[in-house]
């Protein structure tokens, strides 16, 4: 029998832990079902709820009729995405902020879920991954899937070094004390919403080059940086071209969930190592990896992404953020009244509040009692137990009133 049958990749099978949005999602459902009359607010999972900015909308809808024209039309176009959106990429993202990042360093893509997700796949199953916990869980699972952990036991995959956030260290974790290869850094952080400074994010680029590893530096949240001291990418940081590869996405900064757009840096100077011991230039692989299997993203979609880099796109991107920045202060001003602990929300959307009980309690009270959803930080970790996860994305109206409920309910 053994032989006959198409087999699945047992890996899978791994993929032990529900995932945390669909958990939330049912118990949202029973909750509405029981309580049809409650409108329930969610601040929960990270989307968007405001329009694309105009500039961008404009850029969209232009480039749709050029579409409609045989003269203008285009099909497939470079699979590592339009010279004039790697252009504009280099230049305002990196080197107006002295990181020196060209356009054939640049692959655009469909959002930076995938990009996080695929990279893994340019190395060997058996290199040693290292990652934050609490944490994204697409990191984890892609890992998972491609067969580089054991079994999930007691909350954690075997075979993954795990790199512990805590209230004490302000969720950054510690460098690893053992040899790691590839090791995942987002940075302002999911779920967290804390940040990494110069001096900080300077000892990994270190430690990775002392390792001969890799970092995977996620920069999804970029756009909500606003103290002027922290580092918007880890090319800002001396040596960090040679050690690591950034994942950054529009989703977040300019309303792009919905219409997916995001890059990956992949410097030509980033190298991983064969058997026989002759050094690979990643560029090169991921290129291989990336023109085999994408065919690029939309034209008006690239073009609604290189409208963010103008005078106006700028302008209106910023204010975008900045409104969802008001949000997330609404967000620790009031959840600090109520005396609970919090960090982030300052630079990133997210506000990662202590609980004073379990995850999951709480995310049943605030949703019982106040008809508001919060994550369960659990959901991304064993060290996210005790904490929920609150996004400041949602209209500020709606904040406010989840904020008044939160107020009398807890
Ligand atoms: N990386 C992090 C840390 C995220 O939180 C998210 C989305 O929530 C993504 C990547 C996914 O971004 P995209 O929409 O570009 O796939």
């Amino acid at each position: 029998m053994g032989g006959v049958m198409i087999r699945i990749n047992e890996n899978y099978l791994k993929l032990e832990a529900s995932y945390l949005f669909s958990e939330i999602a049912k118990r949202v459902a029973a909750f509405q079902e029981s309580h049809p009359e409650q409108e329930i607010i969610k601040l929960g999972i990270g989307d968007v709820t405001r329009a694309l900015p105009k500039a961008c909308l404009d850029a969209f809808h232009t480039a749709v009729d050029e579409m409609g024209d045989d003269a203008s039309f285009r099909g497939y176009g470079p699979e590592q995405g339009y010279l004039f959106l790697r252009q504009k990429i280099a230049e305002k993202d990196f080197q107006a902020r002295g990181a020196d990042i060209g356009e054939d360093e640049i692959f655009v893509s469909d959002g930076a879920k995938c990009d996080t997700g695929n990279l893994q796949e340019i190395f060997a199953t058996d290199i040693t991954i290292a990652i934050p916990d609490p944490v994204y869980p697409a990191y984890l699972d892609t890992n998972v899937m491609a067969g580089r952990t054991g079994l999930f036991n007691d909350g954690r995959y075997d075979g993954i070094v795990y790199m512990e956030g805590k209230w004490e260290n302000g969720f950054v974790p510690a460098l690893p004390d053992q040899k790691v290869d590839l090791i995942y850094l987002c940075f302002p952080n999911n779920p967290t919403g804390t940040t990494i400074g110069k001096d900080q994010l300077k000892t990994w680029v270190d430690f990775a080059r002392d390792n001969r590893a890799l970092i995977l530096f996620d920069a999804a949240y970029e756009a909500f940086i606003r103290d002027d001291q922290l580092p918007h990418s880890i090319y800002e940081i001396e040596g960090a071209r040679e050690v690591a590869i950034e994942c950054r996405s529009y989703s977040k900064t300019a309303g792009f969930t919905g219409t997916r757009c995001a890059y990956t840096v992949v410097p030509k100077s980033c190298r991983a190592w064969s058997v026989d011991g002759s050094s690979h230039l990643l560029n090169q692989l991921w290129n291989r990896r990336h023109t085999t299997k994408f065919n690029g993203v939309s034209y008006p979609v690239q073009r609604a992404a290189e409208a963010v880099y103008s005078p106006e796109g700028q302008a209106q991107t910023h204010a975008l953020v900045n409104y969802y920045l008001r949000n997330a202060e609404l967000i620790r001003n009031e959840i600090g009244k109520l005396g609970y602990e919090c960090i982030g929300g300052e630079n990133g959307p997210y506000i990662w509040v202590k609980a004073k009980t379990d995850s999951w309690r709480f995310f049943d009270t605030l949703l019982k009692k106040a008809g508001v959803v919060c994550t369960p930080g659990a959901g991304f970790g064993r060290c996210g137990e005790g904490y929920v996860r609150f996004s400041a994305f949602n209209h500020f109206e709606k904040v406010q009133t989840a904020m008044a409920r939160i107020g009398e309910a807890l």
